[in-house]
């Protein structure tokens, strides 16, 4: 967990990559429904491009079915879920129903200023879905993924207005699960500051 811009979907990969586990990025599977039209997809984007989170409901069900396919089978990693006390719950209950359960929660830690800077200069890649940065993280020719060769775009809700409310959003209906997760004794603080590579080596540390 993490505000919008934190490097969750960054660090995300290196250490789905070093647990040899999969990723499972919510932001990315409503996304993925966004672009093919889905029904699930035409109702998520009415609140992504308001910044606003998608309901419960909608968002729990769609995790229940993707931790039922076969790669989550032996560990995942979640990145962008739960993002409500009402999700963290039902997760807890449905990790329990298959026997299982979290191990670790990580809060990558940056303040707003950082936030915002790393949210307005944020570029994806359509091909692969990489993650790059105009000013920290740049191509090598502008626009034009260095791993596979597509094209980058910016988010839709990588706009000033947008950004304000996702940060609302993130204050208002995210940050208690620190206090959730905390309870439980899963939750490590991450500095999130400084380069991608030093943040991955904190989380990998935080692994152990
Ligand atoms: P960011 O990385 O900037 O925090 P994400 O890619 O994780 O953004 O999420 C983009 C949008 O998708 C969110 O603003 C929200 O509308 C929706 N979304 C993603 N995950 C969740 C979730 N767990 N619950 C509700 N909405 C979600
Ligand atoms: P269906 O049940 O029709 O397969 P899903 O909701 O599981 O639909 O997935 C819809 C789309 O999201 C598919 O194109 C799928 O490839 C994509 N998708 C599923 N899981 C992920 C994921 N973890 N990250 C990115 N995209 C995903
Ligand atoms: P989140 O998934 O939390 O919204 P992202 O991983 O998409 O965050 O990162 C947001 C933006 O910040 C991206 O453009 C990414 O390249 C950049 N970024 C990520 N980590 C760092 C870092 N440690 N220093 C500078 N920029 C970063």
């Amino acid at each position: 967990m993490g505000p919008p811009g934190a490097g969750k979907g960054t660090q995300a990969e290196f250490i789905a990559a070093h647990l040899a586990v999969p990723k499972i990025s919510t932001g990315d599977i409503f996304r993925a429904n966004v672009s093919q039209g889905t029904p699930l997809g035409v109702e998520a984007k009415r609140y992504m491009d308001a910044g606003n989170l998608v309901p419960d409901e909608v968002t729990i069900n769609m995790v229940r079915d993707r931790l039922a396919e076969p790669d989550a089978g032996d560990g995942f990693l979640l990145d962008g879920f739960p993002r409500t006390v009402p999700q963290a719950s039902a997760l807890d209950k449905l990790l329990a129903d298959l026997g299982t359960a979290l191990d670790l929660v990580m809060e990558l830690v940056v303040d707003d200023d950082e936030v915002i800077r790393r949210l307005s200069g944020r570029r994806t890649c359509r091909g692969c879905g990489k993650i790059w940065h105009v000013e920290f993280d740049p191509t090598s020719k502008e626009n034009i993924c260095d791993r596979c060769g597509s094209e980058l775009f910016q988010r839709d809700d990588d706009k000033a207005e947008t950004i304000a409310n996702r940060l609302v959003e993130y204050a208002d209906k995210t940050a208690p699960l620190v206090d959730f997760y905390g309870a439980q004794g899963k939750l490590v603080g991450i500095d999130a500051t400084g380069p991608v590579e030093d943040v991955t080596v904190r989380a990998i540390d935080a692994l152990r």
